[in-house]
């Protein structure tokens, strides 16, 4: 089967490194973006526990590498901005193993790696034809305007992120649902100094802050604050050093070392801080009668809350790879990912609650004590099939 995949981002690596070996696959990766250059370049991310199972149980070289570029991702707390406890979670409560705390290029370059030699950079999907024989020809254009048609294709894939350009070519560009919320990012090179290590967030009111340290001394600084409604830009005046001040440091200005720390760096950094309303957009998993897989963000760009984006991508691109072995396509892809991923998406969203206007922050993160909350977030962290169940069907 010739496979060519849009996008050599998360989903689309480890879905070519599942299949490179396979006899009977011939696959070709295509990115926009030159070698070495990525979009996330100047944040961190983490991954949950489950897209490190995946990759355990199907891609173990993946996994090792991936482990030694990484942090270990082991407890979880939530504090108020004053300092207050309100949740402290071992993740080995509720995972297999830890997920990883890392960089963008430092995740992409351990991904990309064992499938550099089937990626073609510098082309942008920008149409899409079909041969003679009824499979599908990505039109690529490179940087000079030259227009490439390299062959057909029993299956395209789109890896190419949340601004699909295969999804919008095949069935129209999705609208994404608005919730209310704006985020920001802002990596902290020189963090020796942050008194925080693994995953916390810190509420004042429904404003939130969310940190982790990074491998070589630096920390991942998220924000979120509710907007005026659901489908409200965010406000010009928010952008200013005094309103990140504002923002997370509690009334009396008594706000913990934690925050403290972070505020400053917000405010000193302002100008880097990267900006985004929260949202999503609806689940689509193939188009062109089974000829077009989507996967990632291009099948289903998700709240961030639970850091779920990137891990989802991994989940899809090991599964896609085993689904597509086992002499699968690509509704078949959508049977065994898409009840799983609805739950992810649910969940997400629900987590986010104590970020909504009129959520009880102090109440809400105690909740996620409970034995219902642990017990999804047991789920998403621990059920992903292994090889096994993909074993070849015998007739
Ligand atoms: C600031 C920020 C922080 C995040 N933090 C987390 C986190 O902590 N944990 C988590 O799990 N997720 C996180 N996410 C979500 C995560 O970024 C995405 O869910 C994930 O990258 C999706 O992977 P993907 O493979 O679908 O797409 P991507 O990784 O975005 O890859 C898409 C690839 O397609 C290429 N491409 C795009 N258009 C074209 C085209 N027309 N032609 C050819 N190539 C094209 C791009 O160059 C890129 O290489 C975060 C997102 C952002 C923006």
């Amino acid at each position: 089967m010739r496979v060519g995949i849009i996008g050599c981002g998360v989903a689309g690596s480890v879905l070519a490194e599942m299949l490179m070996e396979e006899p009977g696959f011939s696959v070709d990766i295509f990115d926009r973006l030159p070698p070495g250059r990525e979009e996330e370049a100047g944040t961190g991310l983490t991954c949950g526990p489950n897209a490190m199972k995946a990759l355990r149980l199907h891609l173990p070289a993946r996994h090792a590498a991936v482990r030694a570029a990484s942090l270990p991702w082991t407890r979880w707390i939530i504090e108020t901005a004053e300092g207050q406890r309100l949740f402290d979670l071992p993740l080995g409560e509720v995972a297999e193993e830890p997920g990883i705390r890392l960089r963008w290029p430092e995740l992409y370059r351990q991904l990309r790696a064992p499938v550099a030699d089937l990626t073609h950079h510098e082309l942008e999907l920008v149409a899409v034809e079909e041969d003679a024989a009824g499979r599908l020809v990505p039109v690529l254009e490179a940087p000079d305007g030259a227009r490439l048609r390299p062959r057909g294709y029993e299956l395209l894939v789109a890896a190419d992120g949340r601004h699909s350009a295969l999804r919008r070519l095949t069935s129209g560009a999705p609208r994404p649902a608005l919730h209310g919320i704006a985020m920001t990012w802002l990596l902290v090179p020189d963090a020796a100094d942050c008194p925080f290590d693994e995953y916390g967030q810190w509420f004042n009111g429904n404003a939130r802050l969310l940190a982790y340290r990074l491998p070589g001394g630096a920390a991942h600084v998220a924000g979120g604050f509710p907007l005026a409604s659901a489908t409200a830009e965010i406000p010009p005046e928010a952008r200013t050093a005094a309103a990140q001040r504002a923002l997370y440091t509690p009334a009396d200005g008594q706000a913990c070392p934690a925050v403290a720390w972070m505020v400053e760096r917000l405010a000193a950094g302002v100008e880097r801080i990267r900006w985004a309303r929260l949202q999503d957009v609806p689940l689509l998993r193939t188009a062109a009668a089974g000829r077009v897989l989507f996967l990632g963000d291009a099948a289903h760009a998700m709240v961030p809350t639970l850091g779920q984006g990137a891990t989802q991508a991994i989940e899809d691109g090991v599964i896609a790879g085993a689904v597509l072995r086992r002499g699968g396509g690509a509704e078949d892809v959508g049977a065994w990912r898409d009840t799983r991923i609805e739950f992810v998406r649910r969940f997400s969203l629900e987590a986010t609650d104590t970020m909504f206007p009129g959520g009880d922050p102090v109440a809400g993160s105690m909740a996620k004590r409970e034995p219902e909350f642990l017990g999804k977030l047991r789920r998403l962290y621990t059920d992903v099939p292994g090889p096994e169940e993909f074993a070849p069907v015998r007739v």
